[in-house]
């Protein structure tokens, strides 16, 4: 189903920004057959936004909220899909493991911590999976070096999605249906004029839509002002990739390892993901709290520092043969919103304006669903998978 032209609209529908969310967006549009374009500031794929870095992790039953297991389970559905039609690898079903050491536990309120509210999402959505103990852990993840009574959580319908390939394939699969897609275009304004939306370029050109998304990752606040500027705020993430010790059976145990998330205390900081080895290297991570800074400001440097801070923090003593010199890192940006929940939804002052914000830390492996959601609301007025848990409404009734 088409969405309606009007007289002033050239395009059906304009997405701003091709990242995760905009680059599944204008795929999902163009499939169902709407005349769309999507304009990017960059080359997307690139490494300046929140979508690179080779990898992220996709779990099915997601502890941070229920309303999001659909989104998981069918968003890893079109990565099948969108793999069957190229020749890269989208999706590495290497299994999830979430390990939660007896203070990550003990420490909260009961059912609080991630693991346990891991374990009532799969129970309240049938999604299959494993509890182990820690002799478990450790006869079967030797690179693990676990504590007594640790707790693990397996997943093994998940792991994950190499990113970069996987938005290669939403921009081929679009620009198959009919997308054009529109490089170095970085978008200067948006907004609605009576029955159409006007979406200016930084060069002064005008182009002329009946409806727009907006899925400018961390540009979303500074490209469209209030209520997003408040709303929405950006944060510096580092990556890091260690060496694998040199030895066959090392080697072994981390190149068919499981994603893993490991919560090894009750603080905030104590906390930190990895992947299985790639080449010899393993990628780890955690994340960084603070201020927020704007997009465009944001340090892109990766001192020794940073790397060394995250060895000594999280992976010494935790992760077995990993050597402590690391051989990259990268920064990436989060965009987070008060309650750390996405934002889907009209623009509360331009309508014809969808705001698609696949944020917190935890949006790729979302992102399919949520475009091809974003765009049966556009074509049908309605999806499939509900997005009403991401209504901007909540941050009104939540308003002291
Ligand atoms: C370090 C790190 C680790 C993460 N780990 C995971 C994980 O393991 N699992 C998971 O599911 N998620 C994870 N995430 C989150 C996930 O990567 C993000 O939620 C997701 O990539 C966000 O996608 P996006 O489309 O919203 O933003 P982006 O991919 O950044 O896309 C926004 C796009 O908009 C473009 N743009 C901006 N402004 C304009 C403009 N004015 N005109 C035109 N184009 C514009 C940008 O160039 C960019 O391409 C992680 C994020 C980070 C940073």
């Amino acid at each position: 189903m088409r969405v309606g032209r009007g007289s002033n609209a050239v395009y059906d529908v304009i997405v701003i920004g091709l990242g995760a969310a905009g680059a599944a967006t204008l795929s999902a549009l163009a499939a169902s057959g709407a005349r769309v374009r999507g304009l990017d500031r960059f080359n997307s794929p690139h490494a300046l936004g929140s979508s690179h870095g080779q990898s992220r992790i996709t779990r099915q039953a997601i502890g941070e909220g229920s309303a999001y297991v659909p989104l998981a389970v069918r968003s890893q559905q079109i990565w099948r899909e969108l793999e069957a039609e190229g020749d890269e690898a989208l999706f590495s079903q290497v299994g999830c493991l979430i390990l939660s050491d007896p203070e990550d536990r003990n420490e909260r309120p009961p059912g609080q911590a991630f693991i346990d509210r891991t374990l009532a999402a799969a129970r309240e959505h049938g999604v299959a999976h494993e509890l182990l103990d820690t002799d478990a852990i450790r006869g079967r993840y030797p690179q693990f070096v676990v504590r007594d009574e640790v707790a693990g959580y397996f997943e093994a319908s998940s792991g994950f999605l190499h990113v970069e390939a996987c938005i290669r394939a939403q921009l081929g699969r679009a620009q198959r249906a009919g997308a054009e897609v529109s490089s170095l275009s970085r978008v200067a304004s948006v907004r609605q004029e009576a029955d159409h939306v006007v979406t200016t370029l930084a060069d002064g050109e005008k182009l002329l839509s009946q409806r727009a998304v907006v899925s400018a990752g961390a540009w979303t606040a500074s490209l469209l002002g209030p209520p997003f500027d408040t709303l929405l705020s950006t944060t510096r993430q580092v990556m890091h990739w260690f060496p694998t010790a040199a030895g066959a059976e090392v080697e072994g145990a981390w190149s068919r390892s499981p994603v893993f998330i490991w919560r090894h205390g009750s603080g905030r900081d104590d906390f930190f993901y990895g992947f299985p080895s790639l080449g010899g290297q393993v990628k780890v991570a955690d994340e960084a709290y603070g201020p927020g800074v704007p997009a465009d400001t944001v340090d892109r440097a990766t001192p020794a520092s940073d790397s060394r801070r995250m060895f000594d923090a999280h992976v010494r003593g935790r992760l077995q043969s990993i050597l402590p010199e690391p051989a990259f890192a990268a920064a990436c940006l989060y965009t987070v919103t008060p309650d750390s929940h996405f934002i889907i939804d009209r623009h509360p002052d331009h309508p014809r304006i969808e705001v698609v914000s696949a944020c917190s830390g935890h949006g790729f492996k979302h992102a399919a669903a949520i475009g091809e959601a974003v765009a049966e609301k556009l074509t049908h007025g309605a999806s499939r998978i509900d997005l009403s848990f991401f209504a901007l409404s909540r941050f009104a009734e939540s308003a002291p």
